[in-house]
């Protein structure tokens, strides 16, 4: 492969009967590159590439052509040797810091071989300078690594327009370069070297090398394509001055390039970390939200019963009367107590007790099922409170007395003496339409009150209080169609 490539490259140059000087920068900028990404598996090929290639330009004696493609080798020699020291991981282009030490290999490498080829050859003519061969290397070894490295959709995908109207220009511009030489202050330099530091500090590695590259190989092509015979007026500076400002501007865009993508990088590390950082954030705002609805749920909650506990009730009561206050509605409560309870434990024992509250708490709130925004809660020791918005005072009443005979109706025996063997309850019940400047403790004083009557007129019964409205009761209690209600004063 590197023999291909390096043959191919060295016969284009001799074909467009290119001076010795370029024919031996393209092919070495390219043995460059490849003994940089490949190594030592490259050499043997390039070696025997640079010797037909010497063959070619040198007829003569068999052994300058040996000679000459020994020596060539030396510089990916030396790449071979150095580059594992300097750059392990072989990325020049990832840091500043990185592609300066690459420059430095070449120069070095480049120097040390020519060097080496007119000492040990000094009567073979025709040779480059050291200093041209070393600006041939940096002008093209780079961008061939870059391309190489690069797959080629990712090159062309990056060209966006703007970039390449830059390269037409940039072609334009290096045509006119050679009339410019005798000042470098001509116009042509300096549009190149604006446009390239644009184009480097605009576009991404890939995308710039190759209009870097292309204009690398329109330097050294176009003036002997376009008949100057700048080999013939040049030679030996010309061609080689033209050469070095280009190597001089890319490796400078190279450099900025670099930078600029180091830039990026960092400013996209900076983004994903901040993205992260959101996500975190996010994360733990959600985990928190959720402990805290949980906490929430837990402390409004019944430990023993899983009903709301009397925290819950305290809220519930205050929006609720005010609601009803607003819309002029009757708020209901009713505060039931477990008959004989004490006597039950002492009896039963506290475990079984507490099984009771369970089975009491389960069946009331499987009563209040069908009612619209009942609230059931613990109110304290074996006392239940029920508060019933939106009813009529007669529906309240009816449901508060269903409610204490569902429990009755349980039949939970009850041998502690005092009750009639089954546990049963006693509830009180308050329920008016809220006036202005009462508040919602005197509904639960009231329907306390009422519970105490309902202990004292023998338990096991329900009674309401006398302020509340329900005519209509008193008639159905008349009309003996309403036994249930247990007392009432
Ligand atoms: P009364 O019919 O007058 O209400 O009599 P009582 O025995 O039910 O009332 P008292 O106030 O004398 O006793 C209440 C009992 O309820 C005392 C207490 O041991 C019991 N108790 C309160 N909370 C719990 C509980 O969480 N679990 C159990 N097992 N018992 C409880
Ligand atoms: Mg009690
Ligand atoms: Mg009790």
């Amino acid at each position: 492969m590197a023999l291909v490539a390096y043959v191919v490259l060295a016969l284009v140059c001799l074909e467009f009967r290119l001076e010795a000087t370029p024919s031996i920068w393209l092919p070495s900028g390219l043995a460059m590159a490849l003994a940089f990404r490949w190594g030592w598996s490259a050499l043997p090929g390039l070696g025997l590439a640079a010797m037909l290639v010497a063959a070619w330009t040198h007829p003569g004696p068999i052994h300058v052509p040996v000679l000459l493609g020994t020596l060539a080798s030396l510089e990916p020699l030396l790449v071979s040797l150095l580059v594992p020291l300097c750059l392990p991981q072989r990325d020049p282009f990832a840091e500043i810091r990185k592609l300066l030490l690459f420059v430095l290999l070449c120069m070095i490498s480049g120097l040390l071989g020519m060097w080496l080829t007119g000492l040990l050859l000094p009567q073979v003519g025709g040779l480059p300078s050291p200093m041209s061969r070393m600006v041939g290397l940096l002008s093209l070894a780079p961008l061939l690594l870059v391309v190489m490295d690069t797959p080629a959709r990712e090159c062309w995908k990056d060209l966006g327009r703007l970039e390449w109207w830059l390269f037409l220009i940039a072609i334009v511009v290096a045509a006119q370069l050679p009339y410019g030489l005798a000042s470098l202050r001509s116009t042509p330099f300096t549009f190149i070297v604006a446009i390239m530091l644009i184009s480097a500090y605009r576009f991404s590695l890939p995308g710039i090398t190759v209009l870097l590259l292309a204009l690398a190989v329109i330097e050294i092509w176009l003036p002997s394509l376009s008949g100057i015979a700048i080999g013939a007026r040049f030679y030996g500076l010309g061609l080689v001055y033209v050469q070095r400002v280009v190597a001089y501007i890319q490796v400078f865009a190279l450099l900025l390039m670099v930078a600029n993508q180091e830039r990026r990088r960092m400013v996209a590390d900076l983004q994903a970390q901040s993205r992260r950082l959101e996500l975190m954030v996010a994360e733990r705002t959600a985990e928190l939200v959720s402990a805290n609805t949980r906490l929430q749920r837990l402390s409004q909650r019944d430990g023993l019963t899983g009903i709301a506990n009397r925290r819950r009730f305290e809220q519930v009561l205050r929006r609720e009367w005010a609601e009803a206050k607003q819309r002029g509605e009757t708020l209901a409560l009713v505060l039931f107590d477990v008959d004989y309870f004490k006597a039950y434990n002492d009896h039963y024992g506290h475990q079984a007790g507490d099984r009771v509250l369970r089975q009491v708490a389960r069946r009331l709130v499987v009563v209040l099922r069908s009612v619209r925004r009942p609230l059931i809660a613990r109110y304290g020791g074996e006392e239940f409170v029920v508060l019933l918005p939106g009813l009529a005072v007669e529906e309240a009443a009816e449901l508060a007395e269903d409610l204490r005979q569902a429990v009755a109706q349980l039949a939970i025996e009850h041998m502690g003496g005092g009750a009639g063997g089954y546990v049963t309850l006693s509830g009180g019940m308050a329920a008016w339409v809220p006036q202005q400047g009462t508040r919602a403790a005197s509904l639960v004083a009231a329907a306390d009150t009422m519970l105490y009557v309902a202990k004292a007129a023998g338990r096991n019964r329900l009674c309401l209080h006398p302020e509340m409205d329900c005519a209509q009761l008193e008639r159905s209690q008349q009309q003996q169609v309403w036994p249930r209600i247990g007392g009432r004063i």
